[in-house]
């Protein structure tokens, strides 16, 4: 089936009436792209026989990063539901890519809406066409939900800030060229911009992880890090609010990339239902099954309503923190249970079969990344309540 899909086409029809051809155009070429570059060598990125940098370099130079930023540093100017639609693509093709690209994409956004002048013109275009790899780093050994609890800290001397510390579970650490760091100040909590090398910036050890092998992972070390002081992303003391606020955004992707995830376990479960025989018949046959299909089904086009929902509510410029966490909360749920069906419906190839299992490994990541379902549930709690007043 193509990664673009008919059912991909016409929600792109649906939501954007007069349009969608153009977002088609885009989306085809970037299906037709991830179908032959990326889907293949998901196995191997899996099983840590191909390297992550080739395709997604290609990913960039396709126009991936470029989809929801202005032409005026590179972009392509399109709606924010369109680079979605291509981050589910992706989770189709790779989880591990995709989750690599939403991380870089994460920093141009916030550079974007919080870098000064002068850090969009040197950095934001770099980004934007992948020739710089951005990493967020917010996460630290002892401080992930809670950020406000951060110990490193970036201390002003002279002209310049000095940072110490250290970040834990740093997505592209190691291979990025720049950083946006979280840091405590005199202020508090700021936003910096730290380009490597840098004699103070280390890395620690590739995590070995559960999913998500492709991508890398480490612990990021600020050891007495200089950095100018115009590396300072906006106001100090205001970083907690921006990392908040990056995030928002971030989550409506990290739905989308459940649902790219879920979309693949079910199209596989599909093939091996109506080609596995038992009791003399294929067990597409048997009602136990048809019922997984019919909810794994149910799920994913809600997850997919959900994430555009928040998407399009985001680029008409509304409040959409609530439904973006709402998208993320069931996506990233309805993905660990419909990869767990799909293993199921597999029976021991499914338990023993790395192709298939890894996709209840890639999803079992994202309960937990860039907010919790637990802490998710407060934000959403305590947004309804306070609409609700
Ligand atoms: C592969 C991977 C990649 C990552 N990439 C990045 C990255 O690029 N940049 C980055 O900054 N971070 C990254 N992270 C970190 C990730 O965002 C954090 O793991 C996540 O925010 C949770 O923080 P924690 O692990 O410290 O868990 P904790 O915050 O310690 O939570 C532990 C448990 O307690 C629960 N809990 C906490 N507070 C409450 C509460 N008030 N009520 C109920 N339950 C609560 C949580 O829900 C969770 O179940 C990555 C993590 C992984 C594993």
């Amino acid at each position: 089936m193509a990664i673009y899909s008919a059912e991909r086409r016409r929600l792109m029809e649906m939501l954007h009436p007069g349009r969608h051809q153009v977002f088609s155009e885009v989306l085809s070429s970037l299906g037709a792209f991830m179908e032959k570059e990326i889907l293949p060598l998901s196995p191997k990125l899996d099983a840590g026989e191909a390297s992550i940098a080739k395709p997604r370099k290609a990913l960039f130079e396709q126009g991936m990063t470029a989809i929801p930023f202005p032409v005026q540093y590179g972009g392509l100017g399109l709606p924010f539901s369109v680079y979605a639609m291509a981050v589910e693509m992706l989770g189709n093709a790779d989880a591990s890519v995709a989750l690599s690209v939403e991380i870089h994409n994460a920093v141009a956004e916030g550079l974007l809406r919080y870098g000064s002048d002068g850090q969009r013109k040197k950095h934001l275009a770099a980004v934007i066409s992948g020739k710089t790899l951005a990493s967020f780093g917010l996460t630290e050994p002892a401080s992930g939900s809670d950020s406000s609890t951060m110990a490193t800290t970036a201390e002003k001397k002279g002209g310049e800030y000095v940072i110490n510390g250290s970040k834990m579970f740093i997505t592209n650490a190691g291979e990025a060229s720049l950083y946006m760091v979280f840091a405590k100040t005199a202020k508090g909590p700021s936003c910096f911009l730290v380009e490597a090398p840098n004699p103070g910036l280390k890395f620690g050890k590739d995590l070995k992880k559960l999913g998500m092998r492709g991508s890398k992972t480490s612990e990021v070390i600020f050891d007495g890090c200089r950095v100018p002081e115009g590396s300072l992303v906006g106001q100090e003391g205001e970083g907690g609010e921006y990392a908040k606020e990056i995030l928002h955004g971030a989550r409506i992707v990290v739905a989308a990339l459940n649902v790219g995830i879920s979309q693949i376990a079910y199209d596989k479960s599909i093939a091996y239902a109506k080609s596995r025989k038992a009791f003399g018949k294929p067990i597409s046959e048997f009602q136990l099954i048809r019922e997984k299909i019919a909810d794994m089904k149910t799920g994913i086009d809600a997850g997919r309503l959900m994430y555009l929902y928040a998407a399009r509510i985001k680029e008409m410029g509304g409040d959409y923190t609530s439904e973006a966490s709402q998208a993320k909360v069931y996506a990233t749920e309805m993905s660990l249970k419909a990869c767990d069906e799909a293993i199921q419906i597999h029976g021991g190839y499914g338990y023993t079969t790395d192709d298939l299992h890894r996709h209840w490994r890639d999803a079992r990541l994202l309960t937990i990344g860039e907010g919790t379902s637990e802490v998710l549930r407060m934000l959403i709690s305590r947004k309804e309540l306070s609409r609700a007043q």
